[in-house]
């Protein structure tokens, strides 16, 4: 069962997000907040996290990196969630070591493409990783 921790401040859009995943049978966990999401990754390391960029505390460029600088979390793929879309937000995003990123509202269906891609692109990469071993 994939296993998917949603970082975000906005209960409503939380709820979302775990209607979506639960529908395609996803292991999900919710925090409101960035210290949350690194509380909790420790605790049970998650499939994937998608991270809201606004959060209170700690936002989620900065919660990102002390992910990527933690070497037994750093290659957890991560989806920023952004509120306001604005031009060349997917290249400073992914410049800042997001593995995609999603503009709200969310839907659905894209989410999920977008899961899935990530997902399979990760595996092609592990697979060709232990066959070169
Ligand atoms: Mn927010």
């Amino acid at each position: 069962m994939l296993r998917v921790l949603i970082a975000e401040d906005n209960p409503a859009n939380r709820e979302l997000l775990r209607e979506i995943l639960e529908a395609h049978g996803c292991d999900v966990e919710e925090v409101e907040d960035g210290e949350s999401a690194l509380r909790k990754i420790r605790q049970r390391p998650a499939d994937i996290v998608l991270m809201d960029v606004q959060m209170p505390q700690l936002d989620g460029v900065t919660t990102l990196q002390r992910l990527r600088s933690d070497p037994t979390l750093a290659a957890i793929p991560v989806i920023a969630l952004t509120a306001y879309a604005m031009r060349g937000d997917r290249e400073r995003f992914l410049a800042a070591g997001f593995d995609e990123y999603m503009s709200k509202p969310i839907e659905a269906v894209l989410l999920w493409t977008m899961l899935e891609r990530l997902l399979r692109s990760r595996k092609n990469k592990n697979d060709r990783a232990a066959t070169s071993e």
